[in-house]
């Protein structure tokens, strides 16, 4: 058996909306609350309030705050695990010596899904997802669902609501596959295949991004707290959404189209060190702070690329483990330095796109590149086996 999520975009009307929302607000202060009731208990006391503490207090607070029985039950202790959530969190963190931060109180804009974690809701099949104590709203059944539904979750984001049914889906192992790939992902290329084909960006990345860009900068221009600049940043974030859901979108195909032809996937491992660090402020001696190129290198593209690649990469290793087949991930070091023909290091800059070595091989930087990937994934499946 494996997860599966899946989520699809509902469509409530105006009154549901406003059950959502209002449901939503709830589970909110309950959280905060919840936070609240702890933090004090543990600064005050030194006490640890368990969950079973605060979910024995649920019929108390009905009884109080009526409007707390329009919600479904298992809604609402959801909502202390959560706050139990963030403090196991915590202390794991503690215990490891790291610094975490305190377990935070969240603002309207922060807290955005509400879960029923077993029942309470249904799916029917008018394509409407019918919850407890909100009613039927109807939903876009994009994707087949397979599996059994285990949780339902509902997620707002800017304007739009979406449901999340987590599945336990049975494995459906494809027929065996000898065949390997390596896998170069990059910034040209999406990816570069080591038989030397290629996965181009879509068209749309280059166009959403360009609109994301103009929209961004109209909202540089507001004044901060205007209504022009809510209404510009509600356009920015309904834009961001548009990107993201067009690629995974396009994810989804890809690993399909590479799940279903090959065995065995190779892909460096992806350093998030490397992959989104910003570079370190720079000052002068009078302690004035200095153009670091942060604003280049941490640009929109590239958060969109980085973070196109590890959801790549886990699409591939979910899929795989469905299908009875294998990602492999290997170390990056001098993938793209050394010559798949002899094996010799050949530095080279990032600038330089073709790999040409005294040795003969001659061939595309990436393709050099996902053929050494290749060559180590399948040493490292050796000397595992
Ligand atoms: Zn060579």
């Amino acid at each position: 058996m494996s997860k599966q999520a899946y989520k699809f975009r509902l469509y409530p009307t105006r009154k549901q909306a406003q059950a959502l929302t209002w449901t939503l607000d709830r589970c909110r202060e309950l959280y905060n609350a919840a936070l609240q009731e702890r933090r004090d208990a543990y600064r005050m006391a030194g006490k640890s309030i368990t969950y079973y503490d605060q979910a024995n207090q649920l019929p108390e607070i009905k009884d109080i705050r009526e409007e707390y029985n329009d919600i479904h039950s298992q809604v609402l202790q959801d909502v202390l695990r959560r706050v139990k959530k963030a403090f196991d969190n915590f202390f794991r963190r503690c215990k490891n010596g790291e610094e975490p931060g305190y377990p935070r109180f969240q603002g309207k804009n922060r807290y955005d899904s509400f879960c029923y974690p077993q029942g309470g809701y249904s799916l029917t099949y008018d394509h409407r997802v019918c919850l407890s104590k909100v009613g039927c709203i109807k939903v876009k059944l994009h994707r087949q669902l397979k599996g059994t539904i285990k949780t339902c979750t509902i997620k707002r984001e800017g304007d739009a609501w979406y449901v999340v049914f987590a599945c336990e889906v049975e494995h459906e192992p494809l027929q065996e596959n000898a065949e390997a790939v390596g896998i170069d992902l990059g910034l040209l290329h999406f990816a570069t295949l080591s038989d030397g084909s290629t996965i181009e960006n879509p068209r749309y990345y280059r166009k959403a991004e360009q609109r994301l860009e103009r929209l961004q900068q109209a909202l540089s221009r507001k004044k901060r707290g205007s209504h022009r600049r809510k209404k510009a940043v509600k356009q920015v974030a309904k834009s961001h959404r548009k990107v993201s859901n067009q690629r995974r979108d396009f994810l989804h195909k890809q690993s399909r189209n590479l799940v279903n032809s090959y065995g065995t996937i190779v892909f460096e491992e992806l350093q998030p060190a490397n992959m989104s660090k910003r570079p370190k402020p720079k000052q002068d001696e009078k302690g004035t702070y200095l153009p670091n190129g942060a604003a280049a290198k941490g640009g929109l593209n590239k958060s969109i690329v980085d973070a196109g690649w590890s959801q790549f990469v886990q699409f591939c290793a979910y899929k795989a483990a469905n299908a009875g087949r294998t990602v492999v991930q290997v170390n990056p070091k001098y993938t793209s330095q050394i010559c798949s023909g002899c094996g010799t290091v050949k530095k080279k800059e990032l600038s330089e796109r073709w790999h040409s070595c005294d040795c003969g091989t001659q061939l595309d930087r990436d393709h050099n590149a996902a053929i050494n990937i290749l060559r180590l994934g399948r040493s490292l499946q050796e000397t595992r086996s």
